[in-house]
């Protein structure tokens, strides 16, 4: 056997097992090894039987006195029933469902069992507990017991077993990372790191073998953001001539005055612009805070001074509404700033306001003319040849691939700028990591007299109440947004809920006219839907989540939200953002599912129904197989401690729901995106902020707790480039890194 064995070749494996593994990409010995645990289960303890106390999870070595099996008409199941002792004494064990046991194990063996004892009928009983054959080397007892994510047919035994059998091949496994580095950061290296990973020795190298992966892959991503910038500084990109009169001109125009943070922002672009190699920017503020204006002023000076700028939205509504606001500012502005503005979606095009072919705007546009052009993904179909395009723009960046970007460079000399809008608010402590290779600007406040949006939790005693209020709302005249979440699996777009809640609300609200956007719809249908909801003729307008409704419909007042709890904080904040934008007071109404009222109601904890268990209890693999059918509902407690976290001092959360709620309660008590970011990553994690932007790399052992190491990183990684930019040293980095690397040509 060797590293780069298929895994094939590993002895035992029966089909299933195999397809498991190639479904996870375990194809290789190597990749087998590199399959960290999420996990582990703290069975380090010994005991012995005198010694058992109830609830402690510990090991024991013990001999099977005897062993059978039957089948109990009280719980419908086989049950395997042993009774074990050693030189202190005996005990009984139960095992569930698992009839094959008393086959493996006979009567006279000495084994190893993980697990707890409890008292059930006047002594002492360990129910499934983890056993195996005693040996020198236990795997999966007397020990920190690896816990991995795996497919059916693919038991933690398995694959303990697996992965033991191949595991003093770890001696071989190459070092990726510099030995300097390893060094200075005191870091574990692979060889150790994969050894203790999947049999740690200790806790203290359970931690040091996380730290050392989490590192190597803030490294990368920042050595991976490095290279970027230092590629693109050799890129040449048209500079663009501050013209200071005709910015203060158009600042001047405005219907409002700028902000300090959006001046700042403009004239950090501004300086960027003016360079010759390009600008890779990022202007990031809450939902309103008025980034379109900035980035705006920056296609005026480059169309001024005669380039071409492009304009990406994520939606062709949202085109068309950057496509208006921009008409008005550049062209209906009493100092007419004579800039061309022209729109290409799939369904519009127009130059100033007057229809176009298609064809001949294409043509004018390969021809150079100066223009800002607005539109959405159509931008950059492959016939659409910009002759002189200087600054891109892409509004809510995370919505474009990184190969769409890099496909807007593909047929031009010269690099253009980029300046990426977003509203998602990355905590400070993160953003290196999310956005190494960007420039950030901040907007932070947003412009004075916006009104606070009242946010509310709603509990089910109060809906009607809500609702009387939605409808005194809709009779003043205003609008109405509804999101929906997903709440069944086979339900992937929500169309499900947001229908249903259609139908719940057109019996609410007969006299108003409710309107449904999902991601079925066809563009067509979507705008259609849209339209008729900025014309009012829908009142109520219910959408998935899934559709972003990044729209301005100044006439909303009321963003109601159903299963806020399926929310992160970042993006509920997102949904709200979509009203308040005119000079109406808005209102937020955050609605529960029906489990969650009753523990805000009764403020007592509520037990978790069978269908929402944490999904920790799924991933045992080993544990009893409770049939539905059987209509047991056991307590919490009884689980095998192979499906709960056994880890000391790792609680269970049965009181998840009153968790949820503070969350939702601080929801209603702050209305700064970059506070709401911050409390997402300390209670729900990295994901949940991460997961909202695409920078192509997505981190597997990084997370919150590790923001310390970004900076060494980032150190590290400037370091190593400054005397080796192409690692010619590293060929092992350089090819990890490839991998990842897009290139803005
Ligand atoms: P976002 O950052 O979400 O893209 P927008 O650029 O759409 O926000 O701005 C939201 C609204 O605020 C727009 O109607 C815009 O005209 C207005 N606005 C922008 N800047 C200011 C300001 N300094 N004072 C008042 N209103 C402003
Ligand atoms: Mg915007």
């Amino acid at each position: 056997m060797q590293l780069n064995s298929p895994i094939e070749n590993l002895p035992k494996l029966q089909k299933p097992q195999l397809a498991a593994l190639k479904k996870l990409g375990l194809d290789s010995v190597q990749n087998l090894l590199l399959y960290f645990p999420y996990r582990y289960l703290d069975f380090s303890q010994t005991r012995v039987i005198a010694d058992l106390k109830p609830g402690e999870n510990v090991s024991l070595k013990v001999k099977i006195k005897q062993i059978s099996s039957r089948f109990s008409f009280k719980s419908h199941l086989m049950l395997a029933e042993a009774v074990v002792s050693d030189d202190t004494g005996s005990i009984k064990v139960v095992w569930f469902n698992q009839p094959y046991l008393a086959k493996n194990l006979i009567a006279g063996e000495e084994i190893f069992l993980a697990g707890q004892a409890d008292y059930y009928n006047f002594g002492l009983q360990m129910t499934n507990p983890i056993y195996e054959k005693a040996s020198d080397f236990p795997i999966h007892t007397s020990r920190l017991v690896p816990l991995y994510h795996l497919k059916q047919s693919l038991y933690p035994k398995t694959f303990r077993n697996l992965v033991a059998s191949v595991i003093g091949l770890a001696d071989e496994v190459p070092e990726s990372l510099p030995a300097e580095i390893i060094k200075n950061q005191k870091l574990m290296d692979i060889r150790q790191t994969i050894k203790q990973s999947h049999f740690p020795e200790t806790e203290q190298n359970v931690t040091e073998a996380k730290k050392r992966l989490a590192f190597e892959e803030i490294f990368y991503n920042q050595l991976l953001a490095q290279k970027h910038k230092l590629e693109l500084a050799k890129k040449q990109s048209y500079p663009i001539k501050f013209n200071q009169s005709l910015i203060k001109q158009f600042v001047d125009s405005l219907p409002f005055k700028l902000t300090v943070e959006q001046k700042k922002a403009a004239w950090d672009i501004l300086q960027d612009l003016e360079k010759p190699m390009p600008m890779n920017r990022l202007l990031e503020g809450d939902v309103g805070s008025g980034k379109t204006v900035v980035a705006l002023i920056a296609a005026l000076q480059a169309v001024s001074e005669g380039f071409q700028v492009a304009l990406l939205a994520p939606t062709e509504i949202l085109a068309k509404q950057h496509y208006q606001t921009a008409h008005k500012m550049f062209c209906e502005n009493p100092a007419n700033f004579n800039t061309r503005c022209a729109l290409l979606t799939a369904n519009f095009c127009l130059l100033n306001n007057k229809p176009e072919k298609k064809d001949k705007l294409t043509k004018l546009l390969a021809e150079g003319m100066p223009a800002l052009y607005i539109g959405t993904h159509a931008l950059l179909q492959k016939n659409i040849k910009f002759k002189k395009l200087a600054l891109v723009i892409i509004d809510e960046q995370h919505r474009f691939g990184v190969d769409q970007r890099a496909a807007l460079f593909e047929n031009t000399k010269k690099v253009p700028h980029l300046l990426s809008l977003s509203a998602t608010p990355i905590p400070r402590t993160l953003q290196l990591a999310v956005y190494g290779e960007l420039d950030i600007s901040q907007i932070k406040t947003k412009p004075l007299g916006r009104k606070q949006i009242v946010t509310k939790l709603v509990t089910n005693e109060n809906r009607a109440k809500a609702y009387e209020f939605i409808a005194k709302q809709i009779t003043a005249g205003r609008q109405v947004f509804v999101i929906t979440p997903l709440i069944e699996e086979s339900d992937k777009l929500g169309v499900k809920s947001a229908k249903a809640e259609v139908d719940l609300l057109k019996k609410i609200f007969p006299n108003f006219n409710i309107g449904l956007m999902h991601g079925r719809l066809k563009g067509a249908e979507k705008e259609s839907v849209m339209k008729d909801f900025l014309d009012n003729k829908i009142q109520i307008l219910v959408s998935t989540s899934v559709v972003e409704v990044g729209v301005d419909v100044p006439n909303t007042s009321v963003m109601l939200i159903e299963g806020a709890e399926r929310f992160g904080l970042s993006q509920l904040h997102q949904f709200r953002g979509r009203v308040g934008r005119a000079e109406h007071q808005s209102y937020c109404f955050l609605f529960m599912t029906k489990a969650l009222n009753q523990s805000l109601n009764s403020g007592s904890g509520y037990t978790t129904p069978s269908a929402s268990r944490p999904p920790l209890l799924k991933e045992g693999g080993e544990a009893p197989r409770l049939s539905a059918s059987s209509g047991q509902r056991r307590s919490l407690s009884s689980f095998s401690k192979e499906e709960y976290p056994a880890k000391r001092g790792e609680v269970v959360k049965d009181n998840a729901n009153n968790e949820t709620i503070t969350r939702l309660n601080a929801f209603t008590k702050t209305q700064d995106g970059f506070e709401l970011a911050e409390l997402d990553l300390k209670q729900r994690g990295f994901g949940e902020i991460y997961g909202q932007t695409q920078s192509g790399w997505n981190f597997k052992y990084f997370d919150p707790s590790y923001t310390s190491l970004i900076e060494p990183a980032r150190q590290e990684a400037i370091n190593l480039l400054k005397d080796d930019e192409n690692l010619k040293k590293y060929p092992l980095l350089s090819e990890k890194i490839k991998r990842k690397v897009v290139h803005f040509e």
